[in-house]
Parts: C-alpha cells; sequence; structure tokens
C-alpha cells in the first residue's frame, strides 16, 4: 500500500529506526529553521522560525482519516520530511486528531529541536510517543557553523527547550547527534555535547554520520572507529545509527519500486527530485529505496551542478 495519490501523506516507507513508518509532511520542501551542511535535501530555501499553517490541517485530517480508515499495520506515523515539522502551527490540532480518532497508532516526530524553547509547541506535542530530536552542537560558533540556523536562534536556549521538553512529556526521547569530522568531533565539542545532554536526559543517545552527498561537497562522513570513540566519550550507553552495513529491509519495502528506480537511472542519472516525478513518489519515500541501494553498491552518487545525481553501478 503506498500513500502517493496523497498530497501530505507518504510511505508506508522502511526506516531502521521506526520500522515500518506512514511519513506526514507539514511544511513545504525546505521550510526549515536550520539550513544544515550535511542536509540531504538541499539547501533551506525558507528559513524561518514563524510557526504557522504551511499546509491545510483540514486536509491533512481528512488523509489520514481516509488512509487509517481501513487500519493499515504501521509501527509509527511520523511526522518528517524535507523540513521542521514543528514549524506548522496546527502539528497539536493534528496530534489531538490522532489520540482521539486512532489511539492504537504510536506517533513519532522527528523534529531539528530548535523551537521547544516555546511552550506552547511543548504543549502541543507531550502526548507523541516517540520524539527524535537532533543536537549537533553544544557551543555557538559551531551551531552556526554546522547548522546555519536562522540568526535569532541560539544554541543555549535550543538545549534549555529540550530541557523542558524531556521534563514535560511522558514518551520516549531519542536524542540524535550528526559528526561531521573537522566541525563537532573535537574533544572539547564533545565534552559540551556531553554536558548539554547530560542535563537534557534524553532516553537514548544515536550516533550518525553522512551516508551520502549532502548539500556542501567537502563534507565526509565519520569512519566506525571515530563513532565509537565519540560514543564512548559522549556516555556509554550511546548508540551508532549510522549504515556502515548493508539496511535492513522491512515489509514495506516494494521490489516494483526499487526495480523501477534502477531501470530509470540505468537509462540516465537522476536527482531524488528526477525520480520523485517521474515515479510520482515523494522524494521521502524515493530516499529510503536510494538509501537501500547505495548500502548494496548498487548505485553510486555524482553531485553536479543540478544536485546530486544517481548512477547505476551495473
Ligand atoms: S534540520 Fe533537517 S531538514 Fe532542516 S536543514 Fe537540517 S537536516 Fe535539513
Amino acid at each position: 500500500m503506498t500513500a502517493h495519490q496523497y498530497d501530505y501523506l507518504f510511505g508506508p516507507v522502511p526506516s531502521r529506526r521506526l520500522g515500518v513508518s506512514l511519513g506526514v509532511d507539514l511544511v513545504p520542501h525546505k521550510t526549515c529553521s536550520l539550513n544544515c551542511i550535511y542536509c540531504e535535501c538541499g539547501r533551506t530555501t525558507n528559513l524561518t522560525i514563524e510557526r504557522k499553517e504551511y499546509v491545510p490541517t483540514e486536509t491533512v485530517l481528512a488523509e489520514l482519516k481516509t488512509f487509517l480508515a481501513p487500519k493499515p499495520k504501521l509501527d509509527y506515523i511520523t511526522f518528517s520530511g524535507a523540513g521542521e515539522p514543528t514549524l506548522h502551527s496546527g502539528i497539536g490540532e493534528i496530534v489531538k486528531f490522532l489520540k482521539t480518532n486512532f489511539p492504537d497508532y504510536k506517533i513519532a516526530l522527528l523534529t531539528n529541536g530548535t523551537l521547544f524553547y516555546q511552550p506552547k509547541l511543548i504543549e502541543e506535542v507531550k502526548s507523541i510517543d516517540l520524539i527524535l530530536p537532533s543536537l549537533d552542537a553544544a557551543s555557538d560558533h559551531i551551531f552556526r557553523k554546522l547548522n546555519r540556523p536562522f540568526h535569532k536562534l541560539k544554541i543555549e536556549t535550543i538545549i534549555d527547550g529540550l530541557v523542558q521538553l524531556r521534563k514535560n512529556f511522558e514518551g520516549q526521547m531519542w536524542l540524535e547527534v550528526f559528526i561531521v569530522p573537522g566541525l563537532n568531533d573535537s574533544d572539547d565539542e564533545i565534552m559540551r555535547l556531553k554536558s548539554g545532554i547530560q542535563r537534557i536526559k534524553p532516553d537514548r543517545v544515536q550516533l550518525n554520520t553522512l551516508d551520502r552527498p549532502g548539500t556542501v561537497a567537502w563534507v565526509k562522513p565519520a569512519t566506525k572507529d571515530s563513532l565509537k570513540k565519540i560514543a564512548n566519550q559522549l556516555d556509554s550507553q550511546a548508540e551508532i545509527i549510522a549504515n556502515f552495513q548493508q539496511r535492513e529491509q522491512v515489509a514495506s519495502y516494494n521490489a516494483d519500486v526499487e526495480s523501477t528506480i534502477l531501470q530509470t537511472i540505468k537509462r540516465r542519472p537522476c536527482t531524488v527530485e528526477d525520480l520523485s516525478s517521474i515515479l510520482g513518489l515523494h522524494q521521502n519515500e524515493i530516499n529510503k529505496y536510494i538509501e537501500t541501494l547505495l548500502s548494496r553498491n548498487m548505485i553510486r552518487s555524482e553531485i553536479l551542478e543540478r544536485g546530486v545525481f544517481f548512477k547505476s553501478n551495473k
């Protein structure tokens, strides 16, 4: 089952951390409070901290109602996408709708974690089952270089917001730290991150690194050994979630979609956007297949003028 006939739902997509997850995309492509140098979705085109109804809440609710009516099997309904979902001012209403009408489904939120200094936002998301915020830096100058935030955002305020979030919601919090060698992997920055994490008290700390080209060409992935060292420095519980091995396949991975992607890029190299318009699937869904094909060495990527292109290895 796919949701590609919907405007704001995508998948269900296979996800390493969340199993079979139905994506809910609440903001237009690259509407975000950050412009991370490792972002796999390209440059942020609308850098903002303004919360508003970027897409019509009523339509999102109607799509969810239709999609969930036949009770599909899902591990999570996940707010995610190529932008920051908490910028949508209707997220609280959507969470409430799901909890009232479809209480059997668990809800997850993938967020850059920058807006929880607003108590109103915490109130809106506090019944979510699993929140996965990011925190890549603890000092302001690294934050600015790595995450290139909207100018008014300050890292101390963001960490304070995450502390408040953890105190005020009962679900799980898995904090993701994305390591960019040469920027946030120094002993000094890791120690600062460690003290920030000790204040926040997330349930899990997950380390990630680049596994395909981001928006800035010089950004390289961290090695497995350096991530292991950082995991030890941070906390013995920190897990490495970067994809150093072949990704696991989950039930919703569709072999037909995979072979169409392979056939298409065999004929000519394509970007994720190209594949999305050719196949009529959401970019986030295409991304999952691309990640799997890359991990199996079946395709490779190349940065050209128009963006990141994928080519067949066969
Ligand atoms: S927060 Fe996420 S969507 Fe926004 S720029 Fe960073 S990686 Fe991209």
